[in-house]
């Protein structure tokens, strides 16, 4: 019985609508994914109804038991995933997992170092109109003329500038990040170094991109992008920071944890830890390069020279397109991306010259090689066309080809 149509037809039409659209469209979004029926399910049973501040066997609420086993195998789990030496899984999300490591080392005023939002970092990193732009004083880095991360001026405004605290992580960088070098200068003018693994998080679990766990004091992330959980976010750290952490998690920044979405957590941890995950994360690499290669023999440019993880910026000015318009005409031929600004767009950042493109919402429906060269080649075949309405319809039949031959959740 279907107890959302029965009660709010509303709601359940919208719920639809976007199930089919999932199945429907080819999803480029690279921070997205498709979780597993059995962390649907996870985040949809009882434990919304349950209050339980506090941490496993110290809670501020009875009747904690079971959701103490739920909490503990979450972080049991995640601990393993990552080789980490403590974890919180109680953020709700990549943002609230930023703000509590600012909670637990900074004071307002202090200064942080962070990647420039508009070369690949992401808001929580220090952007102006950010938390984290308003009350700390920031310094960014960014990118060389080689459009890989300027480490050199990355390590001289660390020593100039002698931040409280380091950010590595990116939210449109496709290339390895150099941990080490970081945790290094990091080390050298006394800064806490965060990691922010949100987007690699999937392939560092399977193996396929450096995981920062061993170079990091602490290490956020997101659950729900090549991780492929629930919508949430975590934080790994050294013991030695655990209790700075989780206090100021709560009662710093939460109240009462997500018992459901930590449950749903859970199981995506387990699911990430089984040989099928390291296969599926090789995958989602594979696909990106055979994409990104695509890309280029149809002439478009991939920012940094191309793409070692999930994830590429395309250059889409040899096109004659803005970022806005190929979102709008990728849309219409069922490809869902979003328009991303480039290193030194010209454009403006609603409008911008490029769009970023990510394989693991692909990866988990079946796409291998074959079907992720045919989708770089209907994005190919959008942009070298994008006005006229019968290209797209063409582009729309063979996308729904490639979508019923591989159905996300059973069709
Ligand atoms: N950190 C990075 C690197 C991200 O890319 C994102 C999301 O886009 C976040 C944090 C924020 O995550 P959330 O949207 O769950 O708050």
């Amino acid at each position: 019985r279907n107890l959302i149509a029965q009660t709010d037809s509303e709601v359940w039409a919208a719920i639809e609508a976007e199930n089919q659209r999932q199945e429907d469209h080819i999803e480029l979004i690279a921070s997205e994914n498709y979780a597993s029926p059995a962390v649907l399910q996870a985040a949809g049973t009882q434990l919304t109804n349950k209050y339980a501040e506090g941490y496993p066997g110290r809670r501020y609420y009875g009747g904690c038991e079971f959701v103490d086993v739920v909490e503990q195998l979450a972080i049991d789990r995640v601990k393993k995933l990552f080789g980490a030496e403590a974890a919180n899984v109680q953020p709700h999300c990549g943002a609230s997992a930023n703000e509590a490591v600012f909670l637990a080392f900074l004071k307002p005023g202090d200064t942080i170092m962070g990647m420039s939002l508009a070369e690949g970092g992401h808001l929580t990193h220090g952007m102006a109109l950010n938390m984290s732009g308003k009350w700390f004083n920031v310094i960014s880095y960014g990118l060389n003329e080689k459009e890989e991360i300027d480490y050199d001026a990355m390590e001289r405004k660390a020593r100039e500038h002698k931040p409280k605290l380091i950010v590595a992580g990116a939210s449109a960088y496709s290339l390895e990040i150099d941990w080490a070098r970081f945790a290094r200068v990091a080390k050298e003018v006394g800064a806490i170094f965060m990691v922010d693994m949100a987007h690699y998080a999937g392939l560092i679990a399977g193996g396929q991109y450096p995981n920062p766990v061993p170079h990091a004091d602490v290490v956020t992330s997101t659950t729900h992008k090549s991780l492929r959980g629930p919508r949430s976010g975590f934080i790994l750290m050294k013991a030695e920071h655990e209790k700075a952490i989780n206090s100021a998690v709560f009662p710093g920044l939460q109240g009462g944890p997500l018992m459901h979405v930590i449950a749903a957590k859970a199981v995506a941890f387990k699911e990430a830890l089984s040989p099928e995950f390291r296969q599926y994360a090789e995958q989602v690499k594979k696909n990106a390069q055979v994409v990104a290669e695509t890309l280029t023999q149809r002439g478009l440019r991939i920012v940094s020279g191309g793409t070692q993880s999930h994830v590429m910026l395309v250059d889409l000015r040899a096109k004659g397109i803005t970022g806005k318009e190929a979102e709008a005409v990728l849309g219409a031929a069922h490809m869902t991306i979003n328009k991303n600004a480039i290193p030194n767009d010209p454009e403006k950042p609603m409008i911008t010259s490029g769009v970023r493109i990510g394989t693991p919402a692909m990866t988990t429906r079946g796409f291998k090689e074959e079907q992720a060269r045919a989708t770089a080649h209907l994005v190919a075949d959008v942009l070298d066309n994008p006005r006229d309405e019968a290209n797209l319809a063409a582009v729309r039949a063979k996308v729904a080809e490639l979508t019923r031959a591989f159905p996300v959740y059973g069709g």
